[in-house]
């Protein structure tokens, strides 16, 4: 028997340890330090690092290691062990609070969208109290911020941080002016749900597509997918169960609240969700969530796959993002709450969001761009790449009397004035749920599903708390000159519902109806990468991010090259894999069917006996033609590879009209070969192997 509450959080250097290791005065500095995010006193700094370092021995570390967050690719690390001579020589292990705080790294083959160049590759590492420290393989994991060394920010955790601070100050404003002054801190909340799918480590193996690319690039549908739907919930395998059961146990270790699993709706395809915290604690638990998914999964002998389309007709997987707001008195500030006041604060906390997703859709669509997630969003099972807020029809009806200035409900009785009668009870009930919309208010939260399965994410809640700190303190500036709180609270109300209700729709997002509707409505359909990584650097959110010194005009313009380079070099090895499987295995594969064919055909035209061959020669006929429409298509990609394109914004166009398409032409050919070869003269495990075990 497991005894999980000795093993939860047993490799974390968490408060209690911390309360446990450090003397009293020391322990409440640091307590401090990160209660209120200040800077650590240099005088505490050693004598934090050494019952760190003592900690972690005990836990049998050997190295440390600043873990940071590059802006590009999930995690990074570079272990130093602890390791050092006294002065006699001797071997002692020794971690300084220099070397707690500070780390120095040459950064330069980092992404950094040419922020640095290599003669300045410096960087460094900021330890980031506020997120504990760990002890996972024999290396204690400190997390830190990454600059450069002109103070350039090249990472996810430093701009995170910073939005927190934004959120929570504007946030903090508007607490005031409802008369709550005990409120000291507003801490944004995230709860990632994690979709994945698991593969047998062998058939993976066997696929160079999934090595390279981790998804599938060829592969024709098995003759049973998804559509009984009889994946979803069902009771777990043997084997599955004992991968999940040994996943909770390293993700209890880490002190990371894993709470939900259950079978996900594709064959294959499971789900992970633990309990909600604060987004940056959150962000780096989702990090390492992602990594301990793949590393259990390997001595499990399966392979776990985090890319959003993995295989073509079936469900991809995408990180359902929770967020809200929490007070450090514990009230969720999206809770619509029971007392007349509460109802009008929950209101206008409830139009910031509104205002802010309407006024920066493109900027959440961008936060959310990959080529993997391009892949997701749009089809039919997932979230469009068109931004709308589902609200439910309750709330939406409230809102649209809020905008009437009517005030009234169906009766006097349910007479509805902001800040003086109670929001009627509105019901937290799964059913009311709107599976289909890309931002969904559930109850007390937000879910924003658009995030793709293998992101980190840190970029769309660096912009949620941004835009809706933003919309926060224009109705803070606003709202603090009134002479009239009352009527102006109303008066701001009823027109951001008026000027932003566009946004809200709760319709059916997969119809295409919807897409009709959401261009007559002027909202943005962003459909790939290419699309919506350029909206980072308009003039609308420069403007934003400059205001609340979130990114400096280059830091922003780094990034947003960072990640178009990423999506061309992603779709430019895709395309070379692909290349590759079809004229070294598919095509040869081919042709050597339709030798073996025509040996048949021979051997049986040879024959004494008059043999029918129309069988023969009908198949021999249809992998022909097949032959020579692969080899088009093949030639077709070629040349579009070739010479390798250039890494810009023209060449992100590029890999959308030209690449993309030559692929996709590809595979529809490859797909239909492996429909009609025998079995034997197919290179690649099949979907069917794959995901139903056949
Ligand atoms: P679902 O039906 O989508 O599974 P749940 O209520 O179980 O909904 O929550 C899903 C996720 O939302 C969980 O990870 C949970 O921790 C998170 N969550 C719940 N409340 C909050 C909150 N206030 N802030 C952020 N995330 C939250
Ligand atoms: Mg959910």
């Amino acid at each position: 028997m497991i005894d999980v509450s000795k093993l939860f959080g047993s490799m974390v250097f968490n408060e209690s340890v911390m309360r446990e290791r450090l003397p009293k005065e020391v322990y409440e500095e640091l307590d401090k330090t990160i209660r209120e995010g200040k800077l650590l006193d240099i005088n505490i700094k050693n004598i934090v690092a050494n019952a760190m370092k003592e900690w972690a021995i005990s836990k049998g570390a050997t190295h440390y290691t600043h873990w940071f967050q590059p802006m590009v690719g999930l995690t990074a690390e570079k272990h130093d062990s602890f390791i050092t001579k006294d002065e006699k020589g001797k071997i002692i292990m020794n971690f300084s609070g220099d070397e707690l705080v500070r780390g120095e790294s040459d950064a330069s083959s980092f992404p950094s969208g040419g922020l640095r160049s290599t003669f300045e590759a410096r960087g460094y590492t900021t330890w980031d109290p506020t997120s504990y420290a760990f002890v996972k393989d024999d290396v204690l994991y400190i997390p830190t911020a990454f600059c450069s060394f002109n103070g350039e920010v090249l990472d996810k955790k430093a701009p995170l941080l910073k939005s927190m601070e934004l959120i929570n100050k504007h946030a903090l404003r508007i607490l005031k002016l409802f008369g709550n002054f005990s409120v000291k801190r507003v801490i944004p909340t995230v709860g990632a749900e994690q979709e994945y799918f698991l593969i047998d480590r062998e058939l993976y193996k066997k696929r160079p597509d999934l090595i390279y690319c981790k998804r599938t690039l060829f592969g024709a549908p098995p003759p049973k997918g998804q559509e009984l739907e009889d994946h979803y919930f069902r009771s777990m395998s043997e084997r599955i169960s004992s991968f999940m059961k040994d996943l909770d146990i390293e993700l209890w270790k880490l002190g990371i609240l894993a709470k939900t699993k259950h079978n996900e709706v594709a064959p294959s395809q499971y789900e992970l969700a633990p309990v909600f915290t604060s987004v940056n604690l959150g962000t780096d638990n989702n990090q390492l969530i992602m990594e301990t998914l793949k590393s259990v999964a390997v001595r499990n002998n399966f392979v776990c796959l985090l890319h959003e389309k993995p295989f073509a007709g079936i469900n991809g997987s995408g990180k359902h993002n929770n967020w809200s707001l929490s007070t450090d008195t514990g009230i969720n500030l999206f809770d619509p709450g029971e007392e007349p006041q509460e109802n009008a604060q929950f209101i206008l906390f409830l139009s910031s969001v509104i205002k802010a997703v309407d006024n920066y859709q493109d900027l959440l669509r961008a936060s959310v761009a990959s080529a993997g997630n391009d892949c997701r969003l749009g089809s039919c099972e997932a979230p469009p790449a068109i931004i709308s807020i589902f609200l439910g029809s309750e709330l939406e009806k409230i809102l649209n009397d809020l905008e009437d200035g009517k005030g009234s409900r169906e009766s006097e009785k349910d007479y509805l004035e902001i800040g003086v009668s109670v929001l009627p009870k509105i019901k937290k009930d799964n059913t009311d749920r709107n599976r289909t919309s890309p931002f969904a208010f559930t109850g007390n939260k937000f879910e924003f599903r658009m995030v793709g399965s293998n992101l980190s994410i840190a970029s769309p809640n660096i912009i949620l708390n941004t835009i809706v700190a933003e919309e926060l303190s224009n109705f803070a500036d606003i709202l603090e000159n009134t002479q009239n709180f009352k009527s102006t609270l109303k008066m701001l109300i009823s027109e951001t519902i008026k000027n932003h209700k566009r946004i809200l729709f709760n319709g059916d997002n997969y119809s295409s109806s919807w897409e009709k509707e959401a261009k007559k409505r002027g909202l943005y359909e962003l459909k790939t990468s290419a699309d919506s990584l350029p909206k980072l650097i308009s003039s609308k959110n420069v403007k934003l991010f400059l205001k609340h010194k979130l990114y400096t005009e280059k830091e922003i313009r780094s990034r947003c090259n960072a990640l178009i380079q990423n999506y061309c070099k992603i779709i430019n090895i895709e395309a070379k894999v692909m290349l590759e499987m079809a004229k070294k295995e598919i095509l040869p594969s081919t042709l050597k069917y339709i030798d073996f064919l025509i040996k048949l055909l021979n051997t049986k035209e040879t024959s004494s006996t008059n043999f029918d061959t129309s069988v023969e020669k009908d198949i021999i006929k249809t992998m022909v033609t097949l032959t020579s429409r692969l080899h088009k298509e093949i030639k077709i990609l070629d040349e579009f590879c070739n010479p390798i394109n250039n890494l810009t914004e023209n060449g992100s166009y590029f890999c959308r009209d030209n690449i993309l398409p030559a692929m996709k032409n590809l595979r529809v050919v490859a797909d239909e070969i492996e429909v009609n070869i025998a079995k034997e003269f197919w290179p690649y495990p099949t979907y069917g192997e794959m995901l139903m075990g056949y």
